[in-house]
């Protein structure tokens, strides 16, 4: 079975979704257990595509990814599913309750549900509704901010305990303040690893991660804390200045 207790180790990866059009190129990362990591880059320069990779979304791939001592490609889909959870942009919500949206019709303790309820920041929103987490999410989430949806999405995601979680903000149309609150939240749970793909260049953000993997046209150009790539004065620091 797959594991993840130290570091998940990728070298020389490449990859292209139609031949002749590489959209990653010689990739080399470390990613440790318990350490916060946000992509930032460009629309397009392959963040997206690295955190599939990564969660075993395609295996068409070159180079290696290696999740402790273990190939990516040699474990089944059922190990590779309990490796980590994926938060994508467009965020799925079924025409049920908030607690079935969170549960997705598996059985959890209400222990478990509570701490994920609380982790993701649900709580202060349930506290409001009068039917709490029995409240209707409506057709797609119609009755809920995006905000919200995001909550519940995180909560869906912590519930099921994998070790990895990541967080495709993408362009999403949550605001900064939602931003900052979610991610703070997760950045204080220890044994969790995060990778979060953010368009927020928001330096109260930035630094809370303990590294910034700056991406441009398939590569990772710089890598370090925000401090760091800062007083760099490199490309992650003229890439924050535009987009600030
Ligand atoms: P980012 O997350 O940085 O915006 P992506 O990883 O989504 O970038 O995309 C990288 C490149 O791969 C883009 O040129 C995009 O158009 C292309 N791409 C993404 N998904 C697919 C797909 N399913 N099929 C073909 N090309 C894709």
């Amino acid at each position: 079975s797959a594991t993840f207790n130290s570091v998940v180790s990728i070298s020389n990866l490449s990859f292209a979704y139609e031949k002749q059009n590489r959209v990653l190129d010689k990739i080399n990362l470390h990613i440790e257990k318990g350490k916060k990591y946000v992509i930032v880059g460009k629309s397009g320069c392959g963040k997206t595509t690295l955190v599939k990779l990564l969660a075993g979304y395609y295996t068409e791939y070159s180079g290696k990814i290696l999740y402790d001592n273990t190939d990516l490609n040699m474990m089944n889909e059922n190990d590779i599913v309990q490796l980590s959870s994926i938060i994508h942009q467009n965020i799925y919500m079924f025409n049920e309750s908030v607690y079935d949206n969170i549960c997705l019709h598996e059985d959890y303790s209400k222990e478990s549900i509570d701490k994920a309820v609380k982790a993701s920041g649900l709580n202060d929103v349930i506290e409001k509704l009068p039917e709490g987490l029995l409240y209707e999410a409506g057709e797609n989430g119609s009755n809920l901010s995006g905000g919200q949806k995001q909550r519940i999405a995180v909560a869906r995601a912590l519930i099921r305990n994998k070790p990895i979680l990541i967080l495709d903000e993408g362009t999403s149309a949550i605001d900064m303040q939602t931003a900052y609150d979610i991610e703070s939240r997760l950045l204080t749970i220890s044994d969790l690893t995060l990778l979060t793909i953010t368009h927020n260049m928001s330096k109260d953000i930035l630094e809370l991660y303990d590294e910034i993997i700056f991406m441009a046209d398939g590569k990772i150009i710089e890598q370090g804390t925000f401090e760091t790539l800062i007083a760099k004065h490199a490309a992650f620091y003229d890439f924050y200045q535009l987009k600030k």
